[in-house]
């Protein structure tokens, strides 16, 4: 009798779960109300970033990056770009074609960044991104050139100008020593010039966002926001050079780098995050920093619902109230087992697979349970994403004098990629909060490496340009 059965499991879940599960997912469930709100702070912070005199005590830094002009389709050459802001950094030979208006990956390399690597000295990092570099050229017979190159370097950085950008900290697992406060790429040249077998030409530096809405903006001219959530999250947008308050000029647009997972670092917050949030922040690398960050990304998602597990079994709500070594173990629940376990047809299958991974003893409520609190912790990402988002749009909007803006968002990041239901979400909450926007979303493919490309060839074209 598989009707009788089935609501006899309902009613057995719903039961275990109202006895106190709401004390324990309820601080997760943000209401619309809620997120309305965090979108007005959010809105507060962006224009505290910007200003000229509050920024230096700005959560949300709204960076300047010196990306004044979007792709306008006429840009073409070849460039060397790098990739580093994961667990990997990747060296590509990019062809930006201006006829075909493509941007074509000729070669790449990908070289593994260690644990140690991450958090040993700078000037390890940069002899070993210095020595894949070196292998690259050459396996690409490349030596004979000097190939401008397009840096994409996902971490918050101070740009004066676009071949200079200061490190202000380290995120996402990395912690080498002696970059803080340096720039890259003087960081880059010395290890360039300590090896003396190649040369590289002008750089420009990028982040990952602005990879990303560059590469998307070659196909889709209305593209102006670029968006990650992947190991971290961040977005950029074009903001009015007039806003800008901390470079010169009035006329036109640049590119602000928002980095707004520091979004609730001054405790803007507070109200919103639980004690599992608390423990994630303690317990990382960087306490007290890149708070918003570590309640959407990919680094953290997994070991939020590692955390809620544990409470629920230590409440008696799950396992019979049996804990294993493992569950107890920081990093034993990667983000993908929640992409996993919430997949609709292969969802539950796989939470028992991956439940006896973990050595519990489950039974079916169990399974049944852990695929809430998987979709409690993906939901509230996704939503506090939406937030941020609908507040960029709407401040493009109001910059711009419009009752109804339409734009397009260039996408990266594997939460919003390999989730199953992850972007249906963000979008319709957008959709919801932003309701005078028409957001499209794109997603972007290799943004990064193509995106600094495409920085490097519009900073070429627009040099060209004032020459004329
Ligand atoms: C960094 C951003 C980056 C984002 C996505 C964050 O940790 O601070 O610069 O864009 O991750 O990679
Ligand atoms: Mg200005």
């Amino acid at each position: 009798d598989g009707s009788g059965k089935g609501a006899a499991m309902v009613t057995a879940v719903a039961q275990r779960l109202a006895l106190q599960s709401h004390l324990v997912l309820q601080p997760f469930c943000l209401s619309v109300h809620q997120l309305r709100t965090i979108s007005d702070l959010l809105m507060k912070d962006l224009i505290k970033g910007l200003g000229k005199h509050s920024h230096h005590k700005a959560a949300v830094k709204m960076l300047p990056t010196f990306v004044r002009s979007t792709p306008d389709g006429t840009e073409h050459g070849d460039f060397l770009a790098l990739d580093l802001g994961g667990t990997n950094f990747r060296v590509l030979h990019v062809r930006v074609l201006e006829e075909e208006k493509v941007v074509d990956i000729l070669g790449s390399q990908t070289c593994s960044i260690s644990q140690d690597i991450m958090l040993g000295t700078g000037e390890q990092l940069f002899d070993h991104i210095a020595a894949c570099l070196a292998d690259f050229i050459s396996s690409q017979n490349l030596k004979e050139q000097t190939l401008p190159l397009g840096f994409t370097f996902s971490f918050p950085c101070e740009q004066k100008k676009i071949d200079e950008s200061i490190l202000i900290r380290w995120t996402k697992g990395f912690n080498c020593s002696g970059v803080e406060g340096r720039d890259i790429v003087q960081l880059l040249k010395e290890a360039v010039q300590r090896r003396g077998d190649f040369t590289i030409g002008s750089v420009a530096m990028v982040n990952d966002t602005v990879g990303t809405m560059m590469s998307c903006g070659y196909r889709d001219q209305s593209c102006e926001i670029g968006l990650i959530i992947g190991t971290g999250t961040n977005a950029c947008y074009m903001e009015e050079m007039r806003n800008v308050k901390r470079v010169e000029g009035e006329d036109g647009r640049m590119c602000i780098n928002t980095e707004w997972g520091g979004f609730g670092d001054d405790g803007t917050l507070e109200n919103i995050i639980t004690d599992i949030d608390r423990t994630i922040d303690q317990t990382s690398i960087k306490p007290g920093v890149h708070i918003f960050e570590k309640m959407i990304s990919g680094m953290y998602l997994g070991e939020l619902v590692r955390l809620l597990l544990v409470k629920l079994t230590e409440q008696k709500l799950l396992f019979k109230g049996q804990r294993s070594t493992t569950l107890l173990t920081a990093g034993t629940f990667p983000t993908k087992f929640i992409s996993e376990i919430e997949e609709p047809l292969s969802g539950l299958e796989n939470a028992k697979r991956i439940l006896s991974s973990l050595n519990v003893p489950y039974d079916f409520v169990d399974a049944r349970i852990v695929r809430l609190v998987c979709d409690t912790v993906s939901s509230r990402s996704a939503r506090l994403c939406a937030a941020a988002l609908a507040t960029v749009a709407n401040r493009i909007r109001v910059n711009r004098g419009l009752k109804h803006l339409k734009t397009t968002v260039g996408v990266d990041g594997t939460v919003y990629k390999k989730h199953p239901n992850f972007s249906d979400e963000l979008q319709a909450m957008v959709r919801l909060l932003a309701p005078d926007c028409d957001v499209t979303f794109i997603l972007s493919q290799d943004g990064s490496g193509k995106g600094a490309a495409m920085v490097t060839a519009v900073a070429q074209r627009l040099a060209l340009q004032s020459h004329l």
